[in-house]
Order: C-alpha cells, then sequence, then structure tokens
C-alpha cells in the first residue's frame, strides 16, 4: 500500500500519529475528524496515498463505496441525526486542505443552519445542452 512520509493522513494508517479510528478494513480506513462541523463528523480514506478521487485505484474505492454506507448508518444512530451529507473536496479551489482523498460524513439535524447558502443559478438557453454534449465528449471510459 502506497504511503508518503509527509501526510497526515498516511501517519494515522500507520498509527505514528493518533486518532479515534471507527472502522478500518484492509483498505479503508473511518476516523473522527478533530474539527467536526458536527458531532461525529468522520472522515474515510483509502489506504492508499492519493490526493484525488481520480486517482485512486478502483480497488480502494470500491472498499469505500462499500463502507460508506455502514459507517454512516453508525455515525447517524450514534447521534440520532436526521440525514448526512458525504463530501470529498477536491483541490485548494474545493477547499481541500490534507492532500490524501478523503470523504467527510457530516451528520445533520433539521435546522441545524450547516451549508445554510446553496448557491444555485441558472443556464441561458440552450447553454445546459451544450455543456452535457462537452461532457459526453470528455468522458474516457
Ligand atoms: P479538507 O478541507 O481537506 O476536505 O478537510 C480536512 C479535514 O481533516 C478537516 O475537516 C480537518 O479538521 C481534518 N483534520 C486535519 N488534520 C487532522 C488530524 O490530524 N486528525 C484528524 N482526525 N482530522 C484532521
Ligand atoms: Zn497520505
Amino acid at each position: 500500500v502506497a504511503e508518503s512520509s509527509d501526510c497526515i493522513f498516511c501517519k494515522i494508517i500507520q498509527g505514528d500519529i493518533p486518532a479515534e479510528k471507527i472502522y478500518e478494513g484492509d483498505q479503508v480506513l473511518a476516523f473522527l475528524d478533530v474539527g467536526p462541523l458536527s458531532d461525529c463528523h468522520t472522515l474515510v480514506i483509502p489506504k492508499f496515498h492519493c490526493a484525488r478521487l481520480d486517482q485512486c485505484p478502483a480497488e480502494f474505492l470500491a472498499a469505500i463505496a462499500k463502507s460508506l454506507p455502514m459507517i454512516a448508518s453508525a455515525v447517524v444512530e450514534t447521534v440520532d441525526a436526521d440525514g448526512y451529507n458525504v463530501l470529498s473536496n477536491t483541490g485548494r479551489a474545493a477547499g481541500q486542505l490534507v492532500g490524501h482523498l478523503h470523504f467527510h460524513v457530516i451528520p445533520r439535524h433539521t435546522g441545524d443552519g450547516l451549508f445554510k447558502s446553496w448557491p444555485a443559478n441558472k443556464y441561458k438557453e440552450g447553454e445546459i445542452k451544450q455543456f452535457a454534449k462537452k461532457i459526453r465528449q470528455n468522458i474516457q471510459s
């Protein structure tokens, strides 16, 4: 399993720095975020050093996908949440501070006021079709 010596999450995987681990598999680790947006805010990471989703081997992503519902259910039960957000900040522009791929599981309660603003825009006439066409051309499966 690849690791990076100057990565804080790789150090948590190695046990070199402490974390409140809540689930560990061969390819996945989940632990509590030390700067929670709400109680039991959890981070789920591949046990493979990569910064971004598109750099993560499929087997690690599959393991994350498999564990996320189980982890989310346990977290929700623990804090009696009404819902949760799963999100991955990718790149500085998107707010990524730690350069090891991670998925936030953020428990939500009705009226908690988190992410109050969701600044939705509208497309101009015909624009949505043009964007969809361009993306389809860029899909590399
Ligand atoms: P990002 O902004 O990169 O998506 O989120 C990084 C998250 O990692 C932040 O929510 C931050 O609180 C958390 N974090 C940073 N350093 C540590 C650490 O050493 N231990 C734990 N448990 N969480 C950390
Ligand atoms: Zn790492």
